[in-house]
């Protein structure tokens, strides 16, 4: 799986729809001071599923919504959309129908946020998956923003393991297995409900 394009419409700056076409290899993004350079980043943190609001450098989701400037008025709503090469098929089951995936993400002003897989809806944590599955994802160490490598240095070793185990791509599985345990946790609870009747029956 390869991204291919991304495009941003009233996204923080990026109030007009922009497409940025991301070629095989790297991919640098150079300009000057406040141009809108995190602010691609994080689209492509936001898309994947990225649900702290401080990681986006707002104190509400709704501040990645373009806030207006002196000629333009605010914005109602924000979409990223993703676009993905999956010719490789090696998406996971349930994205994994065509050669082209392409995963949007909208939040409207008090209404929230909504993903869509090829123009069906889908859950935030199913998107979040496929990220994971590919060794990538809102977390990924592969996404490097300013600061990052001096937190990095001065990390405990903990947090240093959790961005190994994201670079090796394991992360999904802590996921699953959480998920695993609840579904465990609920089902032994339940157990313990029918004995309950069991006795009151007997
Ligand atoms: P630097 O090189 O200084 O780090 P940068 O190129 O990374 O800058 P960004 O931090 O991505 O720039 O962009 C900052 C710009 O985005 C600021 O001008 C800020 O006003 C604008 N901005 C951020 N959020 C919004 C929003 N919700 N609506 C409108 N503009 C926004």
């Amino acid at each position: 799986m390869q991204f291919t394009k991304l495009r941003l419409t009233g996204f923080k700056s990026f109030v007009d729809p922009t497409d940025l076409v991301i070629a095989d290899g790297l991919t640098g993004v150079v300009g000057p001071n406040g141009c809108g350079k995190s602010n691609l980043l994080e689209a492509l943190r936001w898309v994947m599923g990225e649900n702290r609001a401080k990681a986006m450098r707002g104190a509400g989701m709704e501040d990645v919504i373009f806030a207006g400037a002196s000629s333009r008025p605010a914005r109602n709503f924000a979409e990223v959309s993703l676009h993905l090469d999956n010719s490789d098929r090696l998406a996971p089951a349930g994205f994994n129908e065509a050669d082209h995936i392409e995963i949007v993400r909208r939040i409207t002003r008090d209404a929230g946020s909504a993903y869509k897989t090829n123009g069906k809806d889908t859950r935030a944590r199913d998107v979040q998956m496929l990220f994971a599955d590919a060794s990538t994802g809102a977390h990924s160490p592969a996404l490097v923003r300013q600061g990052q490598i001096s937190e990095l240095i001065n990390a405990k070793p903990k947090n240093r393991r959790r961005i190994l185990e994201e670079a090796a791509g394991i992360s999904g599985l802590y996921q699953r297995r959480h998920e695993a345990e609840l579904k465990l946790r609920n089902t032994e609870s339940n157990l313990t409900r029918v004995d309950d009747v069991i006795e009151q029956l007997a």
